[in-house]
């Protein structure tokens, strides 16, 4: 039994000032065919899971290329299609194959390219056959299009969010296809689409109980996968939203009734899944409120989070730092590799003016102009998600007079680990409040350290405020853009 597997995924926010193109997965995640590190992230899960069982269960694993970076905007073509065309070529020299295994992210869009993962899939099938069973791991926030799910025999999303399932997901899809493979089971679809976008944190109620149920379901009555997909809401594609996906060994009309249900239950939730979103100044007015001696308030700031494609170098919440004059406070991470060079020509313990943040667009707000003293200063550094480690980049932590921190970083991502602060210098456990540029991942580490968790609204192209996005090609109507969203239906 021959299996290959390859890694391609971005989540393209097509509002995001910042381009994408080749050198970003190049600099980000890339790896040759055979090449992929011990470690996991996201994208190679399929592959780490072949890895690992490929021997004990006697199958041959081909391991091709992974690429994949942090959300930007919409690719270039050309890029893309180099990538592309470099897995497909991998695949038609590893033929013949039983079965592929794709780690994509599922929001991926390029130039002339809406459903990069359909594009791809079809691709793949024309050279593999009808016979070849292709399995996908995606993130929850993809577009969960008709044309992949047609194209795909299996597809599994994460189900936690904080997206720290992403190994037993993995191995869950390996699982069926190999049993798909061996002619033990057949999975068949049922997508419903409920006409929505929302914020599905499952480290709070409702979802939490929902996705619990979901998991429940499967191994029970020939169910063998459900998924939710939540949509990723900063991309203006045709079938962007939230979709329920149900396999069944064989058995159709169980799914349709089950999806069915399922993506009721998620429309009768509508309004009702995401934290209250906070100004600044209230935000500021609950900590205040706080008892912090067992550790900080954690406030989120999802509007400028890497992880959604902004850029990470918005002001608005360091300024209001600055002017109300908090102590023992921090913001991280923020994406400034200039700000980061000079404190690396200048050395910890030195004390200097710099402007900080506010470069990249309008959306970033003003740089502030400031004296810093820095305190910490890593290359390289690497935190950790899940079982995953993601690149940050140089770092150095930039102090604003004796009482507030910025970690500054030439890497743009969001905040996932403590190694945020650890690395250069500060104990985020000692802080009274910490304002993290991430909309729910940096739950699963701060989570835990966090005396309350907040959640804020600035600005920036990864805001929740979703009606402000200049939508032109989504399907209408949709919640909660519309009056009147529709309540949904089966689409496959
Ligand atoms: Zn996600």
């Amino acid at each position: 039994m021959r299996l290959f597997t390859a890694s391609l995924g971005t989540e393209s926010n097509t509002f995001s000032p910042i381009p994408t193109g080749l050198s970003s997965f190049m600099g980000a995640y890339h790896h040759g065919p055979g090449q992929a590190p011990e470690i996991p992230h996201h994208y190679t899960a399929p592959l780490h899971a072949g890895r690992r069982r490929a021997r004990q269960e006697g199958f041959t694993l081909i391991e091709g290329s992974g690429f994949g970076t942090e959300p930007s905007g919409a690719c270039a073509k050309s890029a893309y299609e180099h990538m592309r065309d470099t897995i497909l070529d991998e695949i038609k020299a590893a033929m013949p194959l039983d079965g592929i295994l794709l780690g994509m992210h599922g929001a991926f869009v390029a130039e002339g390219y809406d459903d990069v993962e359909g594009d791809v899939l079809e691709r793949a099938r024309k050279i593999v056959g009808p016979k070849c069973v292709i399995g996908v791991e995606l993130d929850p926030h993809c577009h969960l299009t008709k044309k992949r799910v047609s194209l795909a025999d299996i597809i599994i999303l994460y189900k936690e969010y904080p997206h720290t399932d992403f190994m037993p997901r993995a191995e869950e899809l390996l699982t069926i296809v190999l049993k798909t493979i061996r002619g033990e089971i057949r999975p068949v679809a049922s997508l419903y689409d409920c006409r929505m976008i929302a914020f599905f944190p499952t480290t709070m109620e409702p979802t939490r109980s929902f996705v619990d149920r979901m998991s429940a379901l499967e191994g029970q009555d020939g169910v063998l996968s459900v998924s939710l997909g939540h949509g990723f809401p900063h991309a203006d594609v045709p079938e962007m939203g939230t979709r329920v996906l149900v396999y069944t060994d064989n058995d159709k009309k169980a799914g349709d009734a089950l999806a069915t249900r399922l993506g009721k239950e998620i429309v009768g939730l509508r309004g009702k899944t995401s934290p209250k979103l906070l100004s600044v100044g209230q935000a500021l007015k609950q900590a205040a409120t706080v008892d912090t001696s067992k550790g900080p308030v954690v406030i989120a700031e999802p509007a400028d989070n890497a992880g959604g494609g902004s850029a990470s170098d918005n002001t608005m919440w360091l300024q209001a730092l600055i002017k109300r004059g908090v102590k023992n406070c921090a913001v991280a991470p923020m994406w400034d590799p200039q700000a980061v060079a000079f404190a690396h020509t200048m050395g910890v313990g030195a004390r200097f003016r710099v402007r900080i943040g506010g470069k990249t667009s309008e959306l970033s707000n003003k740089p502030v102009d400031c004296e810093v003293e820095v305190i910490g200063l890593a290359r390289d550094g690497l935190q950790s998600f899940g079982d995953a480690k993601t690149p940050m980049g140089d770092m150095a932590c930039l102090r604003i007079g004796g009482e507030i921190d910025v970690v500054v970083l030439n890497h743009r991502t969001q905040a996932f680990g403590l190694e945020m602060f650890t690395l250069v210098g500060v104990d985020p456990r000692k802080k009274s409040l910490i304002v993290v540029k991430s909309a729910q991942h940096f739950h699963a580490a701060y989570g835990p350290i966090a005396s309350r968790v907040l959640y804020s609204e600035t600005q920036g192209p990864s805001t929740q405020n979703y009606a402000t996005h200049p939508y032109k090609r989504v399907t209408r109507p949709l919640y909660p853009l519309d009056p009147k969203p529709g309540a949904g239906s089966l689409v496959l």
